[in-house]
């Protein structure tokens, strides 16, 4: 459970504490991807490995679609099939607005992935 509250919360995978990102805020889109390399709080090596960027990509898809299922599936039983053209398009909307939390929640599932063979 602190695993996941720390990955929606981008903190440290092992102190749960600090944040991984320089810049807390995901929509301050220039910073988007800054990293820190130790963690500030316990000094944990945070250091991407090799093909971490490849695992994020596969995490981002994963997590895409199984937000458009939990969306698009109880959507389409309540308001009904004449509405899956609309719902799809308000499901491609809201990925696009939640696109930033989505690439780092993706980073942090990879982290967690990547690290937490290093925690034991
Ligand atoms: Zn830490």
């Amino acid at each position: 459970m602190a695993n996941l509250k720390s990955t929606l919360l981008c903190r440290c995978p092992k102190c749960h504490e600090a944040s991984v990102f320089e810049d807390p805020n995901p929509y301050h889109l220039t910073k988007l991807s800054k990293m820190v390399k130790r963690c500030p709080k316990c000094d944990f090596d945070l250091e991407n490995e090799t093909g971490f960027h490849f695992l994020s990509m596969y995490m981002s898809y994963i997590i895409s679609v199984a937000f458009s299922f939990i969306f698009i599936i109880p959507a389409s039983f309540i308001l009904g099939l004449d509405w899956i053209p609309r719902i799809i398009l308000i499901n491609t909307i809201l990925l696009v607005i939640l696109w930033p939390l989505i690439f780092r929640w993706a980073r942090m599932a990879s982290l967690w992935a990547a690290t937490s063979f290093k925690m034991e």
